[in-house]
């Protein structure tokens, strides 16, 4: 492969490259530095660039590989990481006006965990404010664009990391999910997502939007890469205390191209009203391919609590918000608004320029549901309808080994055409919000196109089984060749 084109390779081939001293760590940042500098204009998926950095990086790592012995599948690899996630000396903003500045003093959990292994991160992606949102134009910098049509939205709240992915800016990005901001980008810009069981990756320094659903996980190319990843960033932390101390398995050891007996559900609460057509014959089809590799398919599979999921979520998510985003107040950290005559003006002054519209819409929300008087009507009743769609997948997986549905109902929508209306954006993630309310883990995959409009089908299982999901994305891959397909971009 020519020296400039070494950012369309996944991990797993990367790492080949490096391993036998054929492509070094250096050739493959700049050939990723060179792609964004070519593409960004167009696609805008990232906030922040970070070159002399990343090449300086790599080449520390090339005079490492020079001697060592073994080196780890991330090795030398770029990486581009959502705003949310603290990378220290490196400015992490949430795509908001109020963290604009703010560069932070420490690394994630996870930033730390991909440093162990050598990653060479070349950059902060595009997101919602504060990861509020389904199509990244509630970034306060600007929207991204689909690669696919730059006239569509890529997907949120991780937009920047999916599409800067999906148009080969980088070999892979790391996003963050409370609702479905790693699968329905994921979705929208044919390329693989992960969102991990609740506790299966650490949050330490991830920036907290609504810490009882928040995971950070992969967005990558293929399904190789994410077991990759994943090998790489889960595990216990004892900086988060609802990480949970579970040994981490090699998440690569499954993938084999077989899933002869295993038992698959189709809740079909999940097809929803106003699931376009395409996508509904493009799962249907997908599924079927799952039968034909010897799964055994029940179509008859009913979750009927998924109907309160949104109000479930509008409530406990901005609740949870309003009281994380307390601690912009202008005082200790971000933009101040310091034109004030007294401490409370600063406050006020400070979020109202500071916040964006959809940011103080759920601050809103949320300090209504808590206020006294409605917080039995709504945060505590919630709560309880939060137990009974997780019990609900309880008995569900005690019968199959995961459920099969769509990503998003729909394909990438025109950039504007939902922004007036809060609850049609809502509305994109009827299908992944249910699993970061049960708290299991879930990945999105390539499973078609509609006019070239990409597809994502969702594969949902019981706590701790993200390896049987990515056994069956792996073996629905193999069998198919929607992940190398790329985007009509330059
Ligand atoms: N789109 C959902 C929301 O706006 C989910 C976002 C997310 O997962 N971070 O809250």
């Amino acid at each position: 492969m020519p020296a400039n084109e070494l950012h369309q390779l996944t991990i797993h081939e990367a790492h080949k490259l490096l391993k036998q001293r054929k492509i070094s760590s250096t050739e493959l940042t700049k050939s990723v530095l060179k792609r964004v500098a070519e593409i960004e204009g167009k696609v805008h998926a990232c906030v922040t660039i970070v070159e002399d950095i990343a090449l300086k990086e790599a080449k520390k790592v090339d005079n490492y590989i020079k001697t060592a012995h073994e080196i780890t599948p991330l090795t030398g690899i770029p990486t581009l990481i959502k705003d949310v996630i603290c990378t220290k000396g490196i400015r992490t903003t949430c795509s908001s006006k109020i963290l604009e500045n703010f560069v932070p003093l420490y690394d994630a959990t996870v930033i730390e965990k991909l440093k162990a292994q050598k990653a060479v991160i070349v950059g902060k992606t595009n997101m919602d404010e504060f990861a509020m949102g389904s199509s990244t134009e509630h970034s306060a910098f600007f929207p991204t664009h689909n690669p696919w049509d730059l006239s569509r939205v890529p997907g949120g709240s991780s937009g920047g990391s999916a599409a800067a992915v999906a148009a080969d800016e980088t070999i892979y990005a790391l996003g963050s999910d409370t609702g479905g901001s790693v699968r329905q980008p994921a979705a929208l810009c044919s390329v693989v997502g992960l969102k991990p069981t609740y506790g299966r990756v650490s949050r330490f320094g991830l920036v907290a939007f609504a810490s009882s659903l928040d995971q950070i996980g992969p967005i990558t190319k293929d399904v190789t890469d994410c077991a990759l990843v994943m090998n790489a960033i889960a595990g216990y932390d004892s900086s988060d205390s609802t990480s949970v101390p579970y040994p981490v398995p090699d998440y690569t050891r499954q993938l084999i191209p077989d899933i002869k007996g295993l038992r698959i559900g189709i809740p079909r609460e999940y097809f929803v009203e106003g699931m376009q057509n395409q996508v509904r014959a493009a799962l249907e089809a997908a599924i079927d391919k799952l039968r034909e590799l010897g799964a055994e398919i029940d179509w008859e599979v009913s979750l009927p609590h998924t109907k309160y999921a949104l109000a479930v979520y509008y409530v406990l998510a901005p609740s949870e918000a309003s009281a994380n985003l307390a601690r912009y107040d202008g005082v200790k950290y971000g933009f101040s608004e310091r034109d004030a005559s007294n401490v409370i003006e600063t406050t006020e002054r400070t979020r109202q320029f500071g916040f964006g519209l959809e940011v103080k819409r759920r601050i809103m929300l949320g300090t209504y549901a808590l206020s006294a008087g409605y917080y039995n009507a709504y945060y505590l009743k919630a709560q309880k309808v939060r137990t009974l769609i997780k019990q609900e997948f309880d008995q569900a997986f005690e019968k199959y080994d995961a459920l099969v549905t769509p990503t998003s109902p729909i394909v990438p929508f025109k950039l504007g055409e939902k922004l007036e209306d809060p609850m049609q954006m809502y509305l994109s993630d009827i299908c992944t919000l249910p699993i970061n309310i049960a708290g299991i883990p879930a990945i999105s995959i390539p499973a078609g196109f509609a006019d070239n409009l990409p597809i994502g089908m969702q594969i949902m299982g019981k706590p701790f089984s993200e390896e049987i999901l990515l056994r069956i994305a792996f073996a629905y891959e193999q069998a198919t060749n929607w992940h190398k397909r790329k985007p009509p971009l330059l």
